[in-house]
């Protein structure tokens, strides 16, 4: 048996099949552009397995509607990308595929998983997983469960202390300055001109990045009490955030609870670029072993 895992995200789609043993025998990337032209090529790479699937498990941008017993289950809802609003994305795959068992959840919620079963998170009870890119998400695991009620968890947007010195108005289109709209890539172009990875190691600007890192990590220690906080995405590549945020965090914090050590609660993914595509395979491998036994 094979498992799908498909990573849907608002620039790139990674697709890919993998064993029981999480191990990826075929992958591919393809452009976001359209929904009918994006699918259809996400449709012809699974078409060639399609006989050993025995299940997909999706992570995707969002938002998403999550519950099985909602008529709009499985559809891209309220997106900013407009061509994908309201998108029914498992109706499409059943339509165009041998219907299967599927896993329907968010991007981040996927890359948790991956984390928990093969990563940072391995072993451990309750684990956050954040992503810093072109925007920003979070997702939470605890005892192999995704955190969620009425919707999944939008964390990404949470709202923020401006930093003192902090004129920028902020990107997010709804909240101006959440934490998306503060410390997201596009955020980092807008504020200094540049690129993120373009931006000297020495610009002002990287204290501010920290200074709303370091609001998250505080926020998510008061909230969740978490064994780990993982943070993936473009922005963390720039290794040297890491001493910033914790000494932010320091001051933020001020003694009032004690965490685990720095260096081992907030973690880079472990599974690097590869923990939403191996957490959709896991999603996916854990749903066909509960809808046989
Ligand atoms: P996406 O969020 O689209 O899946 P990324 O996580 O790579 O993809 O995020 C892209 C954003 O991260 C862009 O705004 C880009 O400028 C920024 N970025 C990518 N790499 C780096 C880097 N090495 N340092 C700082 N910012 C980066
Ligand atoms: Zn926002």
């Amino acid at each position: 048996m094979l498992y799908g895992a498909i990573e849907a995200g608002g620039t790139k789609f990674v697709c890919a099949v993998g064993t029981k043993d999480l191990e990826v025998i075929e992958r591919i990337q393809i452009p976001t552009t359209t929904p009918i032209e994006t699918m259809n090529n996400v449709i012809d790479f699974f078409k060639k397995h399609q006989e050993q699937l025995a299940a997909i498990g999706i992570g995707s941008f969002g938002p998403i509607d999550i519950h099985p017993n909602s008529a709009t289950y499985g559809y891209i809802t309220s997106t900013p990308k407009k061509a994908w609003q309201n998108f029914d994305f498992i109706g499409y795959l059943n339509k165009n595929l041998k219907e299967l068992p599927i896993v329907f959840t968010t991007d981040v919620n996927a890359a948790a998983y991956g984390e928990y079963v093969a990563g940072n998170g391995k072993g451990r009870s309750t684990i956050v997983y954040y992503t810093i890119g072109t925007g920003i998400g979070g997702g939470a695991l605890q005892n192999g469960t995704f955190v969620e009620g009425f919707s999944h968890p939008e964390m990404g947007h949470m709202l923020v202390r401006r930093h003192p010195v902090d004129t920028f108005k902020g990107v997010c289109p709804y909240h101006s300055d959440c934490l998306e709209g503060m410390a997201s890539g596009p955020a980092i172009e807008q504020r200094t001109g540049m690129k993120g990875q373009e931006l000297s190691v020495a610009d002002p600007s990287w204290e501010l990045e920290a200074y709303y890192i370091a609001q998250c990590v505080y926020n998510t220690t008061l909230l969740f009490s978490p064994d780990v906080i993982i943070f993936g995405g473009g922005v963390m590549k720039q290794a040297h955030l890491r001493e910033r945020v914790q000494e932010a965090l320091v001051g933020l914090m001020n003694h009032y609870v004690d965490y685990p050590a720095f260096e081992n609660y907030v973690l880079p993914p472990k599974l690097g670029d590869d923990a939403g595509i191996i957490g959709c395979l896991a999603l996916a491998l854990e749903k066909s072993e509960k809808d046989i036994f």
